[in-house]
């Protein structure tokens, strides 16, 4: 059973797929581990520490993709420089783990069924308390809930914390954060850490007693319908009640020195929460930073990948934010991709059970067909 660790190709992508802790208990499994040469410079992780973690480096690209069983990498496939996409590279009967954008950009899905390779995305794992230490989606988006704050912080002119000083006393900076998910809920810890004064709002009334515990006030919008849809993820809400929401949140926009948005909707583009107008209102200096932006932003002023100033308002529009921390980056995501090799491999042997519900939901395309409805769906 032979592992590869592709090196990343995609020019924003730091991370890579296993860092040299892993490899080592994967090859203490007795499994073969290839890494290509050079995959975890961007991460810090050199090819001698692979090496010395029992991984083989492997300099041919097409041959470590070819003879792969499982090849593991982090961003989606790309085209590489001789105009091939990286899907190609891949044998007919073999598995990818990656992160895969299969709602965003099905045709990928459409490619590899066609390869008839195996394909399981990083972002269909179940959020259910077994497929915990596999959810990547939570372990990177952590990593950008904390990355926006420290963001929002250097590009305020201003302290966060309140300050009680011989020259005066300084006000805590306010913090609004929309969308209390999990990126939502560690920028409160963070900026709560950083001693502001936080607010944080939800379509989901169910994440206020998380947002309380962590010290920050609760904006709640009674609204008529159900916001939540199945998994727990948030529904796309009528327009009555966007309308609702902007009514309350506007006053806490304004009010804001920052102001983090973290809203999605999986599957769609991210849902509109600060309108041109509602910035317009908003006191000069104030920074935005939209964790959205390459969903389409929450932000109506947003140019994502971008950081723009508009009324003397700084709307910062980061793209790929958990690979500007590339070793905790891969560190946790190799062990959400560790474990959910787990569940493919008994005695040594590859062995892909549907009947296993984490490996049903995240497996895409298997046999030259496409596996998931909503992938399907996608398509047309
Ligand atoms: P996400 O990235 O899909 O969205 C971020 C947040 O934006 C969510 O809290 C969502 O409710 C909110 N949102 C969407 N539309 C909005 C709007 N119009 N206005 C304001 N907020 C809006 O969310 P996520 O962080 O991936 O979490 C999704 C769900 O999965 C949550 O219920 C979370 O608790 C759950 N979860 C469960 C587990 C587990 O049980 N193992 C692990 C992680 C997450």
């Amino acid at each position: 059973m032979r592992i590869a660790v592709a090196k990343e190709i995609e020019v924003c992508e730091r991370r890579v797929g296993l860092n040299p802790d892993t490899v080592a208990r994967l090859v203490k499994q007795g499994l073969e581990v290839w890494v290509e040469k050079g995959a975890g410079e961007r991460s810090f992780f050199s090819d001698s520490a692979y090496q010395a973690a029992g991984a083989k480096i492997i300099s041919d690209t097409v041959q470590l993709w070819n003879e792969a069983d499982i090849l593991l990498k982090v961003s989606p496939p790309q085209e590489r420089e001789d105009g091939r996409s990286e899907i190609d590279l891949l044998r007919e009967g073999s598995i990818l783990i990656s992160f895969l954008n299969p709602l965003g950009n099905p045709l990928v899905a459409q490619h590899l069924a066609n390869r008839k390779v195996t394909a399981l995305s990083m972002e269909l794992i179940p959020r259910s308390t077994r497929a915990q230490s596999m959810d990547a989606l939570s372990s990177q988006a952590s990593l950008a809930g904390y990355k926006a704050v420290l963001i929002a912080a250097a590009a305020l002119p201003k302290y966060f914390p309140m300050l009680t000083t011989a020259a005066g006393t300084i006000a805590p900076a306010k913090v609004f954060i929309m969308g209390a998910g999990v990126a939502g809920l560690q920028a409160i810890a963070t900026a709560r850490r950083l001693g502001a004064v936080v607010e944080a709002f939800d379509i989901r009334p169910a994440v206020k007693e998380e947002v309380q515990s962590l010290g920050a006030k609760f904006v709640e919008v009674k609204l008529e319908e159900e916001t939540t849809a199945a998994g727990g993820y948030a529904k796309e809400i009528s327009e009555a009640s966007k309308q609702r929401t902007q009514e309350v949140v506007t006053e806490h926009v304004k009010n804001a020195d920052v102001v983090i948005t973290t809203a999605q909707v999986p599957g769609r583009k991210a849902p509109l929460l600060v309108t041109e107008e509602m910035v317009a209102q908003m006191k000069p200096g104030s920074v935005i930073v939209d964790l959205a932006a390459e969903q389409g932003g929450n932000c109506a002023c947003t140019d994502p990948g971008k950081d723009i100033v508009w009324n003397g308002i700084t709307i910062i529009g980061p793209i790929n934010l958990p690979s500007s921390m590339p070793v905790h980056a891969s560190q946790l995501y190799a062990k959400n991709v560790t474990s959910l090799m787990q569940l493919l491999i008994k005695d040594k042997a590859l062995q892909i059970n549907f009947a296993d519900d984490i490996v049903d939901a995240a497996c895409i395309t298997h046999a030259g067909e496409i596996r998931n409805q909503r992938v399907k769906d996608a398509l047309q």
